[in-house]
């Protein structure tokens, strides 16, 4: 099969890998229906994380179930199904409260990487959802989007305890933050204000529900928000970024009360206790539980009721997965799919 594998900050190489096998009989193998980049694998690819290379990549995915162990008995080879980036057993103590990201037998949901034809995807009956039945191709990278972005910016929303009349900040244009927009609409949010210089991903946050654009950022930027609630600031704050001056934005739009739900990946952030002391503001966030949400997001995609594949603005061929690298890292794409066949 080929496969995407980062030798290098910068150097992406499509090559011949060999198919996974089973290796637990927890195990399913998919044939992976659609491939994409993720704005987390830009981190390495910048050198702002170590690569270990050559690293397989890809942790978002789509297919169909090849093979299966012999314990797996919740899905059975030929369903389509959607998973997430960890493998979790949706049983545990912690899965059961919906924190299938910090399962206590968490481990990675692609283990062989996803930017390929296969993947190999550890604990599967607590990891995969099966769709309805067999999708459309339309349908094919809004399920693809569920598998993280969706479903991380929708926990983005959760854990800013998003809700009808009240008033959403999104910090983050991205494919997470676009998709935060969408979920904070699907939730009841009165008004959606996005923190965004790009006119396209402007366009797109208005689509999904997005009522306000505030193009400044820091101090300007907080005063924006103020200015659009009346000195109070907002009541949610979707933070999708994962920087010093993006939590500080997400931390300063919140009124006293409010909460910040935090899903950037967090590189170099380091909180003023002091202003976080007096801010009563409340932080929750990290790795979204996106498998918590997986039925409710499947069924809202499949009765066509949201198209988070929207997000997906190129599309291009696996064995050009060095060009959609670029095109993410240039800002040129919001997220690019890559078709695997
Ligand atoms: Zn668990």
């Amino acid at each position: 099969m080929r496969g995407v594998l980062l030798y290098a900050p910068g150097d992406v190489r499509v090559e011949d890998r060999e198919v996974p096998a089973i290796v637990e009989p927890t195990d399913a193998i998919l044939k992976v229906a659609a491939a994409c980049v993720c704005g987390s694998d830009l981190w390495p690819y910048r050198g702002l994380e170590d690569v270990d290379g050559p690293a397989p990549m890809g942790h978002e995915y789509v297919g169909t179930v090849e093979e299966v162990g012999g314990a797996v008995h919740g899905v059975a080879v030929g369903d389509f199904v959607v998973g997430s980036f960890f493998a979790s057993d949706n049983t545990c103590e912690i899965c059961r409260a919906g924190y299938q990201t910090h399962c206590v037998r968490r481990q990675p949901g692609a283990a062989t990487g996803a930017q390929s034809q296969y993947v190999r995807v550890p604990l599967a009956d607590g990891t995969l959802v099966a769709t309805p039945g067999q999708p459309g191709p339309e349908l094919i990278p809004s399920l693809l989007a569920a598998s993280d972005v969706l479903g991380t910016g929708w926990f983005g929303a959760v854990a800013a305890e998003v809700g009808p009349g009240k008033t959403v900040a999104v910090v983050g244009d991205g494919a997470v933050g676009l998709l935060g927009v969408l979920a904070a609409k699907q939730l009841g949010a009165e008004r959606i204000i996005v923190f965004s210089r790009h006119a396209d991903r402007q366009a797109l946050a208005r689509e999904f529900g997005a009522t306000d654009v505030v193009a400044e950022r820091g101090d300007e930027g907080v005063a924006r928000i103020k200015e659009l609630t009346g000195g109070l600031g907002a009541h949610s704050v979707i933070e999708a970024v994962g920087t010093q001056e993006s939590m500080l934005q997400a931390i300063r739009s919140t009124r006293p009360g409010g909460h910040v739900g935090y899903v950037g990946v967090s590189h170099d952030v380091s909180l003023p206790g002091q202003e976080l002391f007096f801010s009563g503001v409340h932080l929750h966030g990290g790795p979204a539980p996106v498998r918590r949400f997986l039925p409710e997001l499947i069924r809202l995609i499949w009765e066509r009721e949201i198209d988070p594949g929207r997000v997906f603005d190129l599309t291009l061929p696996l064995e050009q997965a060095a060009e959609a690298y670029r095109a993410m890292d240039e800002r040129r794409a919001i997220k690019v799919l890559l078709t695997t066949d």
